[in-house]
């Protein structure tokens, strides 16, 4: 007798729910994706105990007739696709008809559904699998589906589980996602009866942005819109300066679907290069336009991943682009003006005749009040990035992040030195403060990078420095006494453990020579079989850069200073220094007004 037998149909839902629903969040994704694909425009998620206890959403779609409830709970049923040529042009989020059956395996759910037109609408209760009952109902056009108890009988997937609040991270970074995804839907989140998201309808990407990470963030932000004959680019990365320590605040979509694809992430921070420290990331949202013939949609149960077609180029366009755009747009961060009353610095009980007691007055010269902006920066700021996202305060926010201008590099008069390290200088709008040593590393390292056979050359030195090294440094110098020479320094042993330096690289000041070659000794020490060529030159020229620029504490005379900040203009990337620290910060006249209160 045979032993193979076709499984139960609750069998093999229960078994695709394993790949399907891992955890809340994976049904929030699948639930929401359903109520894009049946086109609405309000989804409203609502979660309890991070969606262990329960996941409602609810939507304003197409909602279903009373048969197609019925039918969409069975496995491989789906409206979006009717036959395997459909795969190969995939517009739907969903198309595995795999979402519903695979939810209802393995938890209690109800589903209320009406669709457009019809009188009344259909109830339906399903546990673990089995449909309990079903009836007419009255409902909202739109579909509600709760789900509650979550695995309850699959104990051992529930023994996985997080702490609430851990899930309850997973599921709003997944509304997050759709938030930005989809500005024209209004979203809302919710999570133990707090409000944790709100967009409104048809907001602007910017405005979803602000919603998820905050106006202030959404401020710091660049456009992006390019296209290719493959594909069409656009959204929003973020400057140098919102750089992070993890990959988490990256996202990108294509057409329309969230998508991990690592080739895209390091295509977008390959633009990056030169303007972050080493294990920062930057912050981008970007969406990507393709044929849907050649993306591969259908590589993951959860559709998380895509394939691409090598011959689309599109790592080559990203790249190009998103360095396009850091060049062109101005990367001054401004002053971080304080937001509230300055009580830390005020004496405790105000003397009356000093100050006003009240914050609010208006200020007093009428000529400075017209110069007045008339969006209220620091209001929009603080609100959207702690609160909940409310519609009025995106008109406010809208108008304040608006478009991108491209005025370049700001025309500055310098002033004079402070504390002989930064610069002040007068600009069109205010003050700039210019950190004198990064400045003059971003000057010193694109003149190295640009030319560098001419500053790895070898200069002779007059007299050659000694170097006392200990056993272990000369082990690494002699391992790499061959790298040492193309990059310019010539070295000699002298015996024992001790060297001689006889020429150095021609970008490398004469007394900095000692410091800089021990510097590469300890770098070869702690990446022996880690770096190669290119970027090993990179990093010595980085680290010359670096060395040979003037220091903080260096005096500097007016023609000095006018030639540093000529130089610096005259950059590709005058706004962040090789290791992506800002060159600049700019104190706008409001800003200045502001901190002196004379505006509120
Ligand atoms: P898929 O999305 O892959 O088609 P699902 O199991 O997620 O498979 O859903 C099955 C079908 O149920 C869908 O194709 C759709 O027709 C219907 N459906 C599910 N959710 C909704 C909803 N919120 N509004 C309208 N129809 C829905
Ligand atoms: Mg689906």
């Amino acid at each position: 007798m045979g032993r193979i037998v076709l499984l139960e149909e609750h069998v093999a839902n229960k078994i695709a729910a394993g790949e399907v629903v891992e955890r809340p969040a994976s049904i929030v994704k699948e639930l929401v994706e359903n109520s894009i694909d049946a086109g609405s425009t309000r989804i409203e998620i609502s979660i309890t105990d991070g969606g262990l206890s329960e996941i409602i959403v609810f939507d304003n779609g197409s909602g279903m007739a009373p048969d197609d409830a019925v039918l969409a709970f069975a496995r491989h049923a789906t409206s979006k696709i009717r036959n395997a040529a459909d795969l190969e042009n995939i517009l739907t989020l969903g198309f595995r008809g795999e979402a519903l059956p695979s939810i209802a395996a393995v938890s209690r759910l109800s589903l209320k559904t009406r669709a457009a037109g019809a009188v009344s609408g259909t109830g339906l209760v399903i546990e673990g699998g089995n449909t309990l009952n079903s009836f007419e109902t009255g409902s909202p056009q739109g579909t509600l589906i709760s789900i509650r108890e979550l695995f309850f009988n699959t104990p051992a997937r529930k023994k996985h589980m997080k702490t609430p609040n851990v899930e309850a991270g997973h599921v709003s970074e997944v509304v997050n996602k759709f938030a930005m995804g989809y500005p024209e839907i209004s979203f809302q989140l919710k999570s133990n009866g707090r409000i944790l998201l709100k967009t409104p309808v048809n907001s602007s990407l910017r405005d979803s942005i602000a919603a998820v990470y905050g106006a202030e963030t959404a401020r710091d932000l660049l456009s992006l819109e390019a296209a290719n004959d493959s594909a069409r680019l656009w959204g929003y990365i973020g400057k140098p300066s919102l750089s992070r320590a993890s990959r988490s605040h990256q996202t990108v979509y294509i057409n329309g679907r969230f998508v991990k694809n690592r080739i895209i992430s390091e295509a977008v921070e390959k633009a990056y290069h030169g303007m972050l420290m080493t294990g920062r990331y930057p912050l981008f949202v970007i969406k990507i336009a393709l044929n849907p013939s050649e993306v591969d949609v259908n590589v993951h149960p959860a559709k998380t991943e895509v394939r691409l077609l090598d011959s689309l180029d599109l790592p080559e366009f990203i790249t190009e682009e998103i360095a396009g755009a850091l060049c062109s747009n101005r990367l001054i961060p401004p002053a971080a003006v304080p937001k509230k009353t300055f009580t830390g610095i005020m004496p405790a009980k105000p003397v009356q005749e000093a100050w006003e007691p009240k914050f609010n007055r208006p200020v007093p010269e009428p000529d400075s009040v017209s110069e007045m902006p008339e969006v209220d920066y620091c209001s929009a700021s603080e609100t959207a990035a702690s609160v909940p996202y409310v519609a009025a305060e995106t008109e406010t926010a809208a108008r304040d992040m608006g478009a991108d201008p491209d005025p370049g590099f700001p025309w500055l008069r310098p002033i004079g030195q402070i504390n002989a390290t930064f610069i002040a200088a007068q600009g069109m709008d205010g003050m700039y403060l210019i950190d004198q040593h990064a400045a003059h590393e971003r000057i010193l390292y694109e003149k190295f990078m640009d030319r560098p056979e001419e500053f790895t050359v070898s200069e002779q030195l007059l007299f050659p420095v000694t170097l006392e090294l200990t056993h272990q440094e000369a082990q690494v110098l002699n391992e790499n006494i061959v790298i040492l020479a193309d990059l310019g320094f010539v070295v000699e042993h002298f015996g024992g453990d001790s060297f001689l330096i006889r020429a150095i690289p021609a970008a490398v000041v004469k007394n900095g020579a000692k410091e800089i070659f021990l510097d590469l000794l300890d770098y070869f020490s702690h990446n022996r079989y880690t770096i190669s060529g290119k970027a090993l030159k990179e990093k010595l020229l980085i680290m010359m850069a670096c060395k040979s620029a003037i220091k903080a504490n260096d005096r500097l005379g007016m023609p000095e200073i006018e030639s540093l900040l000529n130089q610096l203009a005259d950059t590709r990337n005058p706004y962040t220094c090789p290791h992506g620290r800002p060159t600049l910060i700019h104190f706008s006249g409001y800003d200045l007004e502001k901190m002196f209160k004379r505006v509120l």
